[in-house]
């Protein structure tokens, strides 16, 4: 477990300077187990568990480093600042917005794409789930513009699939045939606009497009496009 002094943690955090949060403790704004933190320049370890522990003005601290969330990823937002169009991290509260390390997504979804996208501020967390070795299932529903062929189910299964533009054939993937325009697609690879590309290459046409599960994390029902909950510890482990 990391530990941090508590200015260090709350001004990285998005609550203010250093001096700020100094002041705010010297108002009796920080509490840490029910008592008014005076010495902001101790160090404290860095767990999960602070948000029970600490308030902020009354107010629970918000998940130190080392969150995970889930967000239900609406259609028309973009997970890079190069893309025009409102940005994911634009559902997160302003203070989430200005945090060192930063929150970012775990891997992208394309503007058109929604869905079940994940958020972290833990690099090596990110790295695992977006690393090929690891071999992490995605699992999309397309919606596609022609009735599938038949064929194409071998085709993705068969590790011999190119993709335009690449010199190394797709890992094997799975698809579920569920009508003959519509299909769930499991995939270990995240590939430049990998879905899109493969039923290009068969000769179709995606038209929508949802991710439904990355590893072992579904999106859940009741989480409308926009919304986003912080996973606990124990939840994001089941990525792997
Ligand atoms: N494949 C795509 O083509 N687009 C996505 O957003 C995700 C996977």
């Amino acid at each position: 477990t990391q530990t941090s002094r508590i200015d260090k943690l709350l001004s990285n955090m998005g609550y203010g300077s250093r001096t700020e949060i100094g002041r705010l403790a010297q108002a009796g704004g920080i509490v840490l187990d029910g008592v008014d933190v005076a010495d902001v320049s101790k160090r404290i370890p860095v767990t999960p568990d602070l948000s029970q522990r600490m308030q902020i003005d009354g107010a629970p601290l918000d998940p130190p480093p080392g969150l995970v969330l889930l967000l239900n990823k609406p259609l028309g937002m973009t997970c890079s600042h190069k893309e025009d169009g409102a940005l994911v991290h634009d559902v997160l509260p302003d203070r989430w917005r200005r945090r060192d390390p930063a929150i970012s997504t775990i891997g992208r979804l394309d503007k058109d794409t929604s869905g079940l996208l994940l958020l972290t501020d833990d690099g090596d967390f990110l790295h695992r789930v977006i690393s090929p070795r690891r071999h992490v299932a995605k699992v999309y529903r397309a919606t596609l513009a022609r009735p599938l062929a038949g064929t194409e189910g071998a085709l993705f299964a068969s590790g011999e699939l190119m993709l335009e533009g690449e010199a190394k054939p797709l890992a094997p993937a799975e698809l579920e045939i569920i009508t003959p325009t519509e299909a769930r697609l499991t995939v270990t690879e995240g590939r430049y606009h990998q879905v899109r590309r493969m039923f290009a290459a068969v000769g179709n046409h995606v038209e929508a497009l949802h991710r439904e599960r990355v590893g072992g994390l579904t999106l859940p029902d009741d989480l409308e496009p926009g919304q986003w909950r912080l996973l606990a510890p124990d939840e994001a482990a089941r990525v792997f």
